[in-house]
């Protein structure tokens, strides 16, 4: 393989795993169980009950045979969801979805792909309907890969846009990558543990044989090792602690590396705490703000919503909500109420001031409505609904057609698809009559990313992260002392001189000489005997040239056992640091992702379908495939530089 097909397949692979990594947040194969549906079908039905009679009488008629999918109340239901302006009924989408898999698995596949479509009808902004119908492709026919992949990206793209999926699959991939780091950590700090503990308990061994000064001294450096026990840190603490030990005999890059992750477990449990504070408390607030604009609402939400709006009156987007909610329920005085409360809070709220005219629309007030309209195409020339509100308003009004031509005109240009289905469902009903319009997934996620970083700020600063105690019983003991620490053995090491254990001969010496090919350092024995290639006595050069063997063969051994149990152990016993930590970043996920396989943030809701790319074979197929790659690039690694040190050991 080239060089450049390499890079072409490494690519590759990495964008699909950040593709697996990413879906499977999204579209874990079943969240949760059963129980959950049927208690979330009762709460929604007790909210619906006309929606509920149309679908207990489709379920009477498909058990009496007197019809297959009962399509004619399917569209009864429909046009029950557009007369109350609900966009998307998840629960009767989910439950069409799951009638549809078991209709796949008879190998009914026709009915399958109508209910799917039906579940698609009742909730075009959810991706159940579209990955339920590709799964359904796939069992149907598996040569037609394009229909399959189509469903899937437009059901990707559907969960992209909506609000509710992206934030959970955001919260999901911040404590994974969250918690990632730190096992990367701990993984990196023990495979440093395994390499320079034994040089530690060799220099501890040589100073018993001393002076009693220095035996007294070796006894105070086993109390050192010790301490993070007495101390009762954590175990990553404890770790760090530790690395820091063998400081005097590490390379630059691991120092570098330590300092690295040092900031990392600081500022990583911090923020994973913020966020945990953020969904404990304002996390719930946004979830009903979601569900009030885009699916459906009951009166436990609405009241929510009001008591959280007397805590804080100027919440704009309650106030909003609130409106949108009212105008629904035809309560057209309070939706104008809290409209015009989000308008003296926002005067260049556009979005809120076309839904108020729509309110004057259904309270007659035509006037009203043509000017606030109006008002809001000059703060927003591009949107659609805005045109299209304002033609309905001129509609009204008996003496206008010339303006309301033009109007819809523009409105089609700028989103057809939009005006078409306006069209389509028009009714005097004033949920479809006009386009209300719901607040954006941007406005939520600019909304939730306020309250987060609000929590990250408060009521701990940056600063003071440093100084917080890390042991219950060592108040004093703060991440600030290790950055000390990391301080003072460095000048330690700087004024000692580093002791490098050879990469040729694996003794430790601390007089060493730079190979300029392999970049490393080599101690005096190898370099005589290697580079400057000094006749040195037989018996020495056989004994040095054997000790080389042996220290090669270990070495070879260690790494490839290292790689086989950790993805990247081996590059970092090799003095690979960056590729090694890395690798064990990509290896943590990989394993913590398996591990939560259905989520860290647990939704309450069931997806039932999922798409057949994200099977757990799958997964572990890309895991196998990242294992093998960097197996052989580990041993690749090995044959080059024995070929290189062949070249050196010539003799
Ligand atoms: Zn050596």
């Amino acid at each position: 393989m080239s060089r450049f097909m390499r890079w072409i397949f490494r690519v590759f692979l990495f964008s699909l795993c950040c593709l697996i990594l990413c879906s499977g947040g999204l579209l874990s194969p079943s969240r949760g169980s059963n129980p959950p549906v049927r208690r979330n079908v009762a709460a929604t039905l007790a909210g619906h009950s006309e929606i509920q009679r149309y679908w207990l009488r489709r379920k009477d008629l498909i058990i009496r045979g007197k019809t297959i999918i009962g399509s004619k109340e399917l569209e009864e239901i429909h046009r029950v969801q557009l007369d109350k302006g609900i966009r998307n009924l998840p629960i009767f989408a989910t439950l069409l979805v799951r009638e549809s898999l078991e209709a796949s698995r008879r190998k009914a596949f026709e009915e399958a792909v109508a209910l799917c479509k039906a579940a698609q009808k009742l909730a075009p902004g959810l991706s159940y309907g579209y990955f339920a119908l590709a799964r359904v492709y796939w069992s149907q026919a598996k040569h037609r890969l394009d229909w399959v992949l189509a469903e899937y990206v437009r059901g990707l793209v559907v969960s992209i846009k909506n609000f509710k999926y992206s934030f959970i699959w955001f919260t999901d991939f911040f404590y994974l990558s969250g918690q990632s780091i730190l096992l990367a950590f701990f993984l990196f700090s023990f495979v440093l543990f395994l390499k320079y503990f034994p040089s530690l308990i060799e220099s501890l061994a040589r100073s018993f044989r001393a002076q009693v000064f220095q035996v007294i001294l070796a006894i105070m450096k086993i109390v050192g090792i010790l301490l993070p026990f007495f101390l009762q840190l954590n175990l990553i603490w404890a770790f760090l602690y530790w690395s820091l030990i063998f400081w005097v005999f590490m390379e630059n890059r691991e120092r570098f590396m330590l300092g690295f992750f040092l900031i990392l477990i600081i500022y990583v449990p911090w923020a994973m705490d913020g966020c945990s504070h953020f969904l404990d408390h304002s996390a719930s607030r946004l979830l009903h703000i979601y569900a009030a604009n885009e699916e459906t609402w009951d009166h436990d939400l609405k009241e929510d919503l009001i008591r959280r709006l007397q805590a804080n009156s100027r919440d704009t987007n309650i106030l909003f909500t609130l409106g949108l909610i009212s105008k629904r329920e035809g309560n057209y005085p309070k939706a104008k109420y809290y409209y015009k409360r989000v308008l003296s809070n926002n005067s260049s709220a556009a979005d809120a001031m076309t839904n108020l005219a729509n309110v004057y629309l259904a309270m007659g007030n035509v006037d009203e409505a043509i000017a606030l309209n109006s008002k809001a195409i000059d703060m927003n020339p591009q949107k659609a609904s805005f045109y299209f509100n304002l033609h309905r308003a001129n509609s009204r009004k008996s003496s206008a057609p010339v303006k309301a031509d033009s109007s819809i005109q523009r409105a089609t240009e700028l989103d057809p698809t939009l005006i078409h289905h306006y069209l389509k469902v028009e009714s005097d009903n004033m949920n479809r009559f006009v386009i209300d319009e719901t607040l954006s997934a941007m406005s939520l996620w600019k909304d939730g990313i306020y309250h987060l970083v609000g929590t990250w700020m408060d009521p701990r600063g940056l600063v003071s992260v440093l100084i917080t105690p890390l042991s219950k019983r060592v108040r004093f003991v703060s991440p600030l002392l290790f950055l000390g620490m990391m301080v003072v053995f460095s000048i330690v090491a700087k004024r000692r001189g580093t002791v490098r254990k050879c990469p040729l001969c694996g003794s430790p010496s601390r007089r060493v000489f730079p190979r300029r090919i392999e970049g490393d350092f080599i101690c005096l024995g190898c370099h005589r005997l290697f580079v400057k290639k000094e006749g040195l006595n037989p018996k020495i050069k056989i004994k040095k040239v054997a000790q080389v063997r042996k220290h090669r063969r270990r070495e070879e051994l260690i790494s490839r056992i290292l790689s086989l149990f950790s993805l990247g152990g081996g590059y970092v016993w090799r003095n690979y640091t960056v590729r090694g930590v890395v690798l064990l970043f990509v290896f943590s996920l990989f394993i913590l992702r398996k591990v939560h396989w259905h989520g860290l943030i647990r939704n309450a809701e069931v997806v039932p379908a999922s798409s057949p790319l994200s099977s757990e074979a799958f997964f572990i197929g890309l895991f196998a495939i990242l294992y093998y790659v960097s197996l052989r690039g580990i041993s690749r690694l090995e044959r080059r530089k024995q070929a290189m040190e062949k070249v050196r050991i010539s003799l």
